[in-house]
């Protein structure tokens, strides 16, 4: 008969490689749903080994109540809203798991804490100072309460950015770098103050700073370089929970951890190549940007257009670029747009689209959206693949795209999304913008397209647009 203790560390081993595959699998669109299987499963596998090992550890009554009470209860919330949210409120909701993460580690840290170095004659503390760790384990309880109290409270500031209930302007505060490298050697001196001497209002110390610094991390952040800060807390909540298996004694846990923190980590350093920002400049929160001042130049006049007229255009055009943007997911209009596409291609018009890497408000947003909508895969380019295409292009429909067809990004070295690649929308015979007035993007910044001479707009709601643009055709 092999120990429940055994078939719980296979049961780590085998949640983990589903962790793998379930990564593998997310990274391309036709495998990304059994990716997500894997991951479910993978979970779902850790915690039955979870609760098997602490039923066998003759875990107290109430704490095996408390463990599948609150299992049970976070997945219920957590289908249900996974259930209820909209495609737009979810980078907002990933932003608030992550802070989930980091409080988790926060706990665990403490709770590592209030039982070892609290407790100086209790068994715990004798047996790590018996073999000379007791000094490993109050780094790992700082470190832990640091990076999870940074994830914590920058993953609330993310989620109320994303969310419009804080404005997603830079937050300038004087000599703010000064404040953020100022924090971090705090933080190594408290550190090797607290490994020598783990008194509690040092851990207090620490956590205070790092509940700050991760605000202040955040807050200084302008809109532009939000979609690097999402996936970067990501992985800061994946160190967070590596720290938290470093404490916990888990392997899976520190596993898990690393696998999540790399990745999160890799995949800002690929948006931040996306958008020509430094990796280290935005991980520094915005470590070196001075603040722009706001520009409001005048353009000149916009030229508005019918649904109708679009429709004559789209009737003569024989290529078409379609450059969707967050417009289209909060007005759901893939479903026409896919219709739209179909109809097009049927007269033998050559229709494609140009996907920005940060459009909408996640990574991958627009795929998925056209996907939902059965656009076919080969027609759906990446913004590298098809800005060379715009100057040979009759017509280009932006829906509901702002920032990432911005000429000012390319051309204005004084604007604050300056020497981001966009989609060079502007070089096509006719370019129509669909959205519902003259307002800005995510990043507030205003966008010269707008008043150029080949460009005009279709005001309105883009899914009702394109249902009037279609009845026209
Ligand atoms: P933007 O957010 O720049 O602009 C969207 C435009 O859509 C707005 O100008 C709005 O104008 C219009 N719009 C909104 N609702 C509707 C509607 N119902 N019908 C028609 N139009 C509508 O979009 P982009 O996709 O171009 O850029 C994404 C921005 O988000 C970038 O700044 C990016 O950095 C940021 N971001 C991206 C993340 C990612 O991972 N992808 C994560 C976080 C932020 P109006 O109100 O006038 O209708």
């Amino acid at each position: 008969m092999i120990s429940i203790e055994t078939a719980a560390s296979s049961a780590y081993i085998v949640a983990a490689l589903l962790f793998i595959l379930a990564l593998a699998g997310l990274s391309k669109h036709e495998t990304s749903k059994a990716g997500n299987t894997f991951g479910v499963t993978g979970m779902a596998v850790a915690l039955v080994a979870t609760i098997a090992l602490a039923i066998d550890r003759d875990i107290e009554p109430l704490g095996l109540a408390l463990l599948i009470g609150a299992t049970a209860v976070g997945a219920a919330i957590g289908l249900w809203r996974a259930r209820v949210v909209k495609m737009t409120g979810m980078p907002e909701l990933i932003a608030l798991l992550h802070s989930f993460v980091g409080l988790a580690a926060v706990l665990v840290g403490w709770n590592g804490y209030l039982h070892v170095e609290w407790h100086p004659n209790g068994v715990e503390a004798d047996l790590l100072h018996g073999a000379g760790l007791l000094g490993i384990h109050s780094a790992e309880v700082a470190i832990g309460v640091f990076i999870g109290a940074v994830t914590f409270t920058g993953s609330i500031v993310a989620n109320l950015k994303l969310s419009a209930r804080m404005k997603s302007t830079p937050l300038m505060l004087p000599g703010k770098n000064i404040l953020n490298v100022g924090a971090l050697v705090l933080f190594f001196a408290l550190t090797v103050w607290f490994v020598a001497d783990p008194a509690l209002w040092l851990l207090v110390a620490i956590t205070a700073l790092a509940l700050l610094l991760g605000w202040h991390l955040v807050a200084s952040i302008g809109g532009g370089d939000m979609p690097v800060v999402v996936s970067m807390l990501n992985s800061y909540s994946g160190w967070a929970a590596a720290a938290s298996g470093f404490l916990l004694g888990n392997d899976l846990l520190i596993v898990t951890g690393a696998l999540v923190g790399s990745s999160g980590a890799y995949l800002s350093y690929i948006m931040c190549k996306a958008m020509n920002r430094s990796f280290i400049s935005v991980i520094a929160g915005g470590f070196g940007i001075e603040a722009a001042p706001a520009s409001d130049k005048d353009y000149g006049e916009h030229r508005e257009i019918t649904a109708e007229s679009v429709a004559e255009l789209l009737g003569s055009a024989d290529s078409v670029i379609i450059t969707p943007g967050y417009g289209m997911a909060v007005a759901q209009a893939q479903h026409g747009v896919a219709e739209l596409t179909r109809k097009l291609r049927e007269r033998g018009v050559n229709v494609r689209f140009g996907i920005h890497p940060v459009a909408g408000r996640l990574p991958g947003h627009m795929n998925v959206l056209l996907a939902e909508a059965k656009v076919p895969y080969d027609i759906v380019l990446e913004m590298d693949e098809i800005n060379d295409d715009f100057d040979n292009t009759s017509v280009v429909l932006v829906i509901g795209a702002n920032d990432t067809v911005n000429p000012a990004a390319a051309e204005d070295p004084g604007s604050p999304i300056a020497g981001m690649p966009v989609l060079t929308v502007w070089e096509a015979d006719n370019v129509i913008v669909f959205k519902r007035s003259m307002a800005s993007g995510y990043a507030g910044v205003q966008n010269p397209l707008f008043y150029r001479q080949n460009s005009a707009m279709l005001f309105g709601d883009a899914k009702d647009r394109v249902e009037n643009i279609l009845q026209a055709l």
